[in-house]
C-alpha cells in the first residue's frame, strides 16, 4: 500500500547521501591558495556544515520511516499512535508523527 512512498523515500535517501558525501568532500578540500578567497571560503564552509547537518537529520527520518514500513507501523503517528493524514504523508513521506504532534514539538 505504501510502495509508492517507499520508492520516493529510497530515491530521496540516495539523493541525500550523495549530497552529504559531496559536501563532505568539498569541506575536506577547502585549502585554497588565494588569500583573498578565505572569507568566501569560510562562508562556504558554514553552508556546507549546515547542509551536512540538515542532510543527516533528514536521512535519519527517512531511515526511520523505512524501518516503520518494514514493521508495519508506517502511517501511524510515533507519538500518539493515530493515523497520519494521507495528505500529510503525500507531501512529506518521511513524516513519522501526525500534524497535531508535529505542532506540539
Ligand atoms: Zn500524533
Amino acid at each position: 500500500m505504501y510502495q509508492e512512498y517507499r520508492h520516493q523515500l529510497e530515491e530521496l535517501k540516495q539523493e541525500l547521501e550523495l549530497r552529504v558525501a559531496k559536501a563532505r568532500t568539498s569541506l575536506s578540500n577547502k585549502h585554497s591558495a588565494d588569500w583573498s578567497e578565505q572569507a568566501i571560503e569560510r562562508e562556504n564552509e558554514e553552508v556546507l556544515v549546515e547542509l551536512i547537518r540538515e542532510g543527516e537529520q533528514e536521512l535519519e527520518q527517512i531511515k526511520k520511516s523505512l524501518a516503520r514500513m518494514n514493521s508495519g507501523e508506517y502511517g501511524l503517528c510515533s507519538d500518539c499512535g493515530d493515523a497520519i493524514n494521507p495528505e500529510r504523508l503525500q507531501a512529506m513521506p518521511m513524516a513519522t508523527n501526525c500534524i497535531q504532534c508535529a505542532k506540539k514539538s
